[in-house]
């Protein structure tokens, strides 16, 4: 069996708003060609997360971490240790790309759709306008942009929510990065669209062992697409482990409750996708936030917060009684 390739290492990741811990304790490994499915509810950190392994978190946010790293051609590259300038020479487009949720924020208005990609293009591979010109082209007919050509030409205002994702995504995907790190990519598209981007990201990822983290609130994209998984809650892991340990048999009620609302049928069980999970931290409670919902919880779940239980496959579970 071939050695698996170190591709990203987080371990201690904390971001703040203020006192407000947005992300606590945070630490995980993945290999070179891993998609990692970042499963949570609105609010539980996944934005969050992307933007803080990008080393591209909000103004006025504070972030630390005992390591957050990349592997860059075999090589370790320590993200923290980085400047801006750094990561923009040498990391950021070239190695790393992102497609982020708030797509439209990151085109200038005053330039057009494909004036702009075809300088990301020439910034970062070597060819000429015409080359450029042509690659839009190509990128934005695989991605299945109406009436290419027209389209190169207009300016961000006038793209709807659905065509700026496809040139955010056409531009990740003409970067043929290592490391692809995608906020709800797909979010908003058409069915069969979203599936087309999906198979498309699916097969050049796979083909270049690029590795991708991938935050999604949709459970099936996760299923179909990731080979391990993430599910945060609040800022914090409550479970790590590979795809098919996850779905067969996930190890905490929380991802339990996740994956009932995602596919327990309307018909079998009608109340299914209004069940409100019930945190024990909204009744200001300390200890584990599911000791009120969960069947093994004893005494001390309800004061004592759970540690992180570490199995030998390297998968893990945020759960005292393991
Ligand atoms: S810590 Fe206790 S309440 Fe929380 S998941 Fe484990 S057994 Fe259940």
């Amino acid at each position: 069996m071939s050695e698996k390739t170190p591709a990203i290492q987080v371990e201690g990741l904390t971001v703040k708003a203020g006192e407000k811990y947005l992300l606590k304790d945070i630490g995980f490994e993945l290999y070179s060609g891993d998609v990692l499915g970042l499963i949570g509810e609105t609010g539980s950190g996944k934005t969050v997360l992307i933007d803080a392994i990008g080393r591209n978190t909000a103004p006025g946010l504070s972030m630390k971490a005992d390591k957050l790293c990349c592997f860059i051609d075999g090589k370790e590259t320590d993200l923290l240790q980085k400047k801006e300038e750094e990561l923009a020479a040498t990391v950021w487009g070239k190695k790393m790309t992102f497609i982020l949720s708030n797509a439209r924020s990151r085109f200038s208005p005053i330039m057009t759709v494909g004036e702009q990609f075809i300088n990301i293009l020439k910034s970062n591979q070597d060819m000429t306008d015409k080359q450029a010109a042509q690659k839009v082209q190509e990128m934005f007919s695989l991605v299945q942009m109406p009436d290419p050509k027209q389209n190169m030409n207009n300016y961000p205002h006038e793209l709807s929510g659905g065509m700026i994702q496809r040139v955010e995504i056409a531009i990740a995907l003409a970067m043929s990065p290592k490391f692809l790190l995608a906020d709800e990519p797909t979010m908003g598209l058409d069915v069969t669209v979203q599936r087309q981007i999906l198979d498309l990201m699916d097969g050049l990822f796979k083909k270049s062992s690029s590795s991708v983290i991938l935050a999604t609130r949709d459970l099936g994209i996760a299923a179909n697409y990731c080979n391990k998984v993430l599910v945060l809650y609040n800022g914090e892991i409550v479970e790590f482990s590979d795809v098919h340990s996850f779905f067969e048999n996930p190890r905490h009620p929380y991802s339990r409750y996740l994956l009932e609302i995602a596919f327990v049928s309307n018909d079998k069980d009608p109340k299914a996708k209004q069940r409100v999970f019930r945190s024990q931290k909204d009744k200001g409670m300390n200890g584990c936030f599911c000791s009120g919902s969960c069947e093994r919880a004893q005494e001390e779940c309800l004061t004592k917060h759970p540690q992180i239980h570490l199995f030998s496959d390297g998968s893990f579970v945020r759960c005292g009684r393991y």
